[in-house]
C-alpha cells in the first residue's frame, strides 16, 4: 500500500500542532513537527539548541541544513511508518526540494499539501492566548510574534505555489472549532 505522506502547511497560530495530533490518531501517522524537535534540542542544551534558540527566540527561521538534517534523521528513524504528518516543515524553498528529493529517492512521494488559512488578527489573538500557558518565549511579545508572521509571508507562503504546481495544494479554512477542522481536513485528504 502506498504511504500518506501530509504536508500540513500554515502560519504561525494557524493550529497544525493541534490538528497533527487528530490526523496522526486518525490514520497512524508518524508526527515530525521541526519545532517540537528543535524545542527538544534546546532543553536538553546540545549545541543545535543554543544556536537555534537565538533564532527562535527573535522569530527568525533556523537555517534549512539543521532542520533537513533534523527530519533526515526522524524519517530513517522511521522506515516501516504507515506515513508521515510534516508540521512546521518545509517553510523555504529548499527545504521543500530536500523534502522531494529524500521522498522521491524512496518512491514515497508527498500525498496532499494542506494549507490551514486563518486572518493574521486571528493568529495574533491565539498567539498570544497561547503565550499566556506555554511559556514560549517567542509567544509573548506581540513584535515578535508579527515578525514570524512576517518570516510566514516573505518565504514560507510562496510554496503554496510550489505545491500548487504538482497539484497538491489544497487550502483549507482553518477558522472554526477544531471538530469542523479536523473535518475538513478529513475531506480534503478523502
Ligand atoms: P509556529 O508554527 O507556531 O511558529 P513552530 O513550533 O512550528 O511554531 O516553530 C517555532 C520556531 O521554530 C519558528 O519560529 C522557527 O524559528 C523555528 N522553526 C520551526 N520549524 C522550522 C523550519 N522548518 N525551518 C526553520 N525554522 C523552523
Amino acid at each position: 500500500m502506498s504511504k500518506l505522506n501530509i504536508v500540513l502547511f500554515g502560519p504561525p497560530g494557524a493550529g497544525k500542532g493541534t490538528q497533527s495530533n487528530f490526523l496522526i490518531e486518525r490514520y497512524g501517522l508518524v508526527h515530525l513537527s521541526t519545532g517540537d524537535l528543535l524545542r527538544a534540542e534546546i532543553k536538553a542544551e546540545s549545541p543545535l539548541g543554543k544556536e537555534a534558540k537565538e533564532l527562535m527566540d527573535q522569530g527568525e527561521l533556523v537555517d534549512d541544513a539543521i532542520v533537513i538534517g533534523m527530519i533526515r534523521n526522524k524519517m530513517e528513524a522511521h522506515l516501516d511508518a504507515k506515513g508521515f504528518i510534516f508540521d512546521g516543515f518545509p517553510r523555504t524553498t529548499p527545504q521543500a526540494e530536500a523534502l522531494d528529493a529524500m521522498l522521491e529517492g524512496k518512491g514515497e512521494p508527498i500525498s496532499h499539501m494542506l494549507a490551514l488559512e486563518v486572518p493574521e488578527a486571528e493568529l495574533v489573538k491565539r498567539l498570544i492566548g497561547r503565550g499566556a500557558t506555554s511559556g514560549r518565549a517567542d509567544d509573548k511579545d506581540e513584535a515578535i510574534i508579527k515578525n514570524r508572521i512576517r518570516e510566514y509571508e516573505n518565504k514560507t507562503a510562496p510554496l503554496k505555489d510550489y505545491y500548487r504546481a504538482q497539484g497538491k495544494y489544497t487550502p483549507v479554512d482553518g477558522v472554526g472549532s477544531m471538530e469542523e477542522i479536523t473535518e475538513r481536513l478529513v475531506k480534503a485528504i478523502g
